[in-house]
């Protein structure tokens, strides 16, 4: 059976560190009954969140790293600055390839350099709305895979996580069903055959406006291990819900 995971994306949140130590204390406290949970704190708060979550059973993800190990890379984190600190980290998330112009190349070497250091990658892929409206949501979601995989050594990337998240469903409050969300994570599994990975055995997260609300329909469906929560896992309570929603 495939681990079951929710990892929280506090994303540029909560505004001090001293809060997202806070965030990350309530969400220790919470009974997760069974289920992995994962935060990724901004940057600047990993070292604290790390900290403070030392004997909890929660586990610290970055939420990008450079591909480099290091050099002239100004506002960038490595992964020798994130190891020992964070089991993994999050790569190819949409904002970043929105905001920081993050390509299928750039994201295929952050991924290679990750699971080189020992990280835990958590690749995220998905569509725009325009590719959604014009049917070819599967065709991108299976080309980012194959592409972004392209760099990766093999050994290292069973640990692999897929965070399947149609982009018009991110901070929308208008989430993807539960059908669509397995129709999609079917296509993923079968990119991640055709990359030489046992699809099967890789737990795969839905993302897109997850919350207490929303999260039975993709607990409930099929082929879906958990989920990526960007909004809702800065509210603990909320947060918590959805975990148990997948115990
Ligand atoms: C995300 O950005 O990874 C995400 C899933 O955000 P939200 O839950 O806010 O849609």
């Amino acid at each position: 059976m495939r681990e079951r995971l929710v990892i929280g994306n506090w994303k540029m949140n909560p505004p001090t560190i001293a809060e997202a130590v806070e965030l990350a204390r309530d969400v220790a406290g919470r009974d997760a009954g069974g289920v992995a949970v994962g935060v990724a704190p901004p940057a600047i708060a990993l070292a604290a969140v790390a900290d403070a979550l030392r004997d909890a059973n929660v586990d610290v993800y970055a939420q990008d790293v450079h591909w480099e190990e290091r050099g002239a890379f100004t506002g960038q984190i490595s992964v020798s600055m994130v190891r020992g600190l964070a089991v993994g980290t999050i790569v190819g998330h949409s904002e970043v390839r929105r905001d920081l112009g993050d390509t299928d190349e750039r994201v295929a070497k952050k991924l290679a350099r990750a699971v080189a250091a020992g990280l835990r990658p958590v690749l995220c892929v998905g569509e725009s709305e325009a590719e959604h409206a014009a049917g070819n949501a599967s065709i991108v979601v299976a080309r980012q895979i194959v592409a972004d995989l392209k760099a990766a050594q093999r050994r290292g990337l069973e640990r692999l996580v897929v965070a399947y998240e149609p982009i018009w469903a991110i901070g929308t409050g208008n989430p993807a069903t539960g059908t669509w969300a397995t129709t999609l994570v079917r296509t993923i599994r079968a990119a991640l055959k055709q990359s030489g990975l046992d699809g099967e055995a890789i737990p795969i997260l839905y993302g897109g406006s997850v919350s207490a609300r929303s999260v039975g329909e993709f607990a409930d469906a099929e082929g879906i291990d958990g989920a990526l929560v960007g909004g809702a896992s800065l509210d603990a309570d909320e947060f918590a819900a959805v975990v148990r929603a997948f115990a």
